[in-house]
């Protein structure tokens, strides 16, 4: 088995928001393709630790915001890397809502869909949904981004490690997983989120 060929599928990114009655939630993921056209249909597969996994199966409708390649990283930092158990992703983000009160956002996107849960499939880490698109509208002209477009020139290069000082572990800065132990193999996959070494920081001593 090569990890390498796994990362050899294409994605796009996209910011996947929905709703319940207490509050509003959204996260990043690379998962959104059509499965379907008549009806149209996508399929989405949603870490079951995400806040907004959850979210999904009670509110059976999400919106997904196709992201475009003048996305900024703090952006996808700040849905993709804090959780909305901790904080409201949508106090510092403008976003609008569609016209069942779900929010979809118009910067850094190039279009929206509408989605409405009609089935769903556990798969260990992870839940598939399976969605009707009740709605898809463009919001601009932008090139949409894909997951290996964000790799390259989005996503800033891993920082030069502090030499000063040792490392006792690492933090999954997705899931905040630690991982204990200075060297962290190069083809480690968190075992909690299933994020490879890169999504890995440094804990000194
Ligand atoms: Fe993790």
């Amino acid at each position: 088995m090569s990890r390498k060929a796994m990362y050899d599928l294409s994605y796009g990114v996209f910011v996947l928001a929905t709703k319940t009655s207490e509050k509003m939630n959204a996260c990043i993921t690379n998962t959104c393709i059509q499965v379907a056209n008549s009806p149209t249909r996508v399929s989405i597969a949603v870490l079951n630790s995400n806040y907004t996994c959850g979210m999904i199966k009670e509110s059976k409708r999400f919106n997904i915001s196709i992201m475009d390649k003048n996305t900024k990283y703090n952006v996808v930092e700040h849905f993709g890397t804090k959780s909305g158990r901790d904080i409201d992703k949508f106090a510092t983000m403008s976003y609008k809502v569609d016209k069942d009160g779900f929010p979809y956002f118009e910067e850094n996107c190039c279009s929206y869909l509408a989605c409405k849960v009609i089935d769903m499939m556990e798969l260990g880490s992870h839940t598939l949904f399976v969605a009707e698109v009740i709605d898809s509208v463009v919001l601009n002209d932008a090139e949409p981004l894909t997951y290996a477009y964000y790799q390259s020139n989005i996503k800033p290069k891993t920082e030069k490690v502090n030499t000063e000082k040792k490392i006792k572990g690492w933090r999954c800065k997705i899931c905040g997983y630690i991982y204990e132990g200075a060297e962290l193999p190069a083809d480690y996959e968190c075992p909690l989120c299933g994020h490879p070494a890169s999504d890995f920081e440094p804990i000194y001593e």
